[in-house]
């Protein structure tokens, strides 16, 4: 009688129905026989032993042994007000009982429309129409698409080539990976993908002479406006985007701003845009959109780019894009309450402290011996760790220094996901005062335990 209270309530897990500390392992071992895992090593991941997230609060997650981690990258990057959060909560339910699904080609549903007129209503000036989309990478596809269609319909037959930066991420697949410069990630891929015009950094003296010579065969320039996130934190001098839209104006390149990162207030303001007040032609947004709850993204363009599509149906000017779930009702519902939130709990108004915080804490870590570079823009941080500070010398990568900085601060309550060498804080824009202490002090210490503590 007693066992089977005890069992209550838990999920039962095929015939193995775990008693309680027993769950863990069994999900971990059924995990390991039937799961891959995306950016793992499975065959170390085979090997360690791995953490099962069950259920969250606020900023932190709890696992399957009832262990509390703060959740020190928003469940990469694309959490915003923390988890369980009753108004979005409440918003999905609610349209639970509406309807889930139903398509977006050919009908059109309630919440999609709202968060479509909410959307440019926010967005930088000019961008007024919302394609929708279900990840990141497929926003950035979609507005590669449209800059290439929008060229070949407007007669400019020659704009075909994407000019990108060095290091830029833009997402995961083929299209996206093209106009990325990871070799890490993307070199292996090399054949597969569509030459670009490759552009070593955001700085216009290195941009002016690539447009002069390639400008009319550009379709659109495509870059992580403020600061990219994926090759570890690489931050641009302020004025780089007022100079860039510029520029690209004057080749009349279309300017993409990829805000999948960015966006939702992650750097200080809602868009990294609105910093210089510079209005792309086109933008993806993505991780924060729903909130961090549910798979929704967007690409916005301006009102000239959509009329570039008008016309005959036997034109065929169509753009013949779209997934199944674009649009997805329950999405757009926590899209809605997000934006909602930022609205009434005046979320970007009260950023601003916890960016200081963040400011002074990291200025601590230069005590460290091994603590290189380090990076922010609002609450995307970068810490690089280096073998050898005065030489700038790297670790090498088989020594595994940020996993193993990660893997100790698990130890002590903290989940983060390094980018190799670089340790990144990325905390919900929630986050407490509080809470952003304790993920600071600890990734201090977990950077200390394993790279060594005393000054060099
Ligand atoms: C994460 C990310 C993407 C890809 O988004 P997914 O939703 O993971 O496909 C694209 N661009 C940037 C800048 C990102 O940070």
């Amino acid at each position: 009688m007693k066992k089977r209270n005890k069992n209550r309530g838990q999920a039962p897990l095929g015939g193995l129905a775990p008693e309680r500390g027993q769950a863990k392992r069994d999900y971990a071992a059924i995990d390991k026989k039937y799961v891959w895992h995306p950016f793992t090593q499975m065959a170390d991941w085979e090997k360690e032993e791995i953490l099962v997230i069950e259920r969250a609060e606020g900023c932190y997650l709890i696992d399957t042994e009832g262990r509390r981690y703060l959740d020190g990258v928003s469940s990469l990057w694309c959490n915003v007000h923390g988890h369980r959060v009753p108004e979005i909560d409440r918003a999905i339910k609610d349209q639970l009982k509406k309807v889930a699904h139903s398509t977006f080609l050919g009908l059109s549903n309630v919440p999609a429309i709202e968060l479509a007129r909410e959307l440019v209503s926010i967005a930088p000036k000019g961008l007024t129409r919302v394609f929708y989309s279900d990840s990141g990478s497929e926003a950035v596809e979609i507005a590669l698409k449209m800059a290439y269609q929008y060229w070949q319909q407007k007669g400019e037959k020659r704009r075909q080539k994407f000019a990108r930066l060095t290091n830029a991420y833009h997402g995961d697949t083929i299209g996206a990976v093209s106009v990325g410069g990871i070799p890490l990630f993307h070199d292996l891929y090399r054949p597969l993908l569509f030459e670009t015009i490759e552009i070593p950094s955001a700085d216009i003296q290195k941009m002016e002479p690539v447009f002069k010579k390639h400008g009319s065969e550009i379709a659109a320039l495509v870059m992580e406006p403020l600061i990219q996130g994926a090759a570890g934190m690489i931050t641009q001098p302020p004025g780089t985007l007022t100079k860039v839209r510029a520029l690209t104006r004057s080749y009349q390149i279309l300017l993409i701003f990829d805000e999948v990162a960015t966006g939702f207030g992650r750097t200080g303001k809602m868009f990294a845009a609105d910093h210089e007040k510079v209005s792309p032609d086109l933008m993806a947004v993505a991780k924060g959109l729903t909130g961090g709850y549910l798979p929704l993204a967007a690409t916005l363009s301006t009102e000239k780019i959509y009329q570039g599509f008008l016309g005959d149906y036997s034109e065929l000017k169509t753009f013949f894009h779209g997934h199944t779930y674009t649009a997805n009702p329950l999405a757009c519902r926590a899209a809605l309450a997000n934006l909602k939130l930022f609205r009434e709990k005046k979320i970007l108004e009260k950023l601003k402290p916890k960016i200081d915080d963040l400011k002074t804490g990291l200025l601590r870590f230069r005590d460290l011996p091994h603590v290189g570079d380090i990076r922010q823009i609002g609450l995307m941080a970068g810490i690089e760790l280096v073998r050898d500070r005065r030489a700038m010398e790297p670790y090498p990568l088989k020594e595994k220094t940020g996993i193993r900085v990660i893997q100790e601060a698990r130890r002590r309550g903290v989940i983060l996901r390094p980018l190799g060498n670089v340790i990144v804080l990325m905390p919900p824009l929630a986050i407490s005062r509080a809470q952003l202490r304790e993920l600071i002090h600890c990734t201090y210490d977990s950077i200390q335990a394993v790279t060594g503590g005393r000054k060099g």
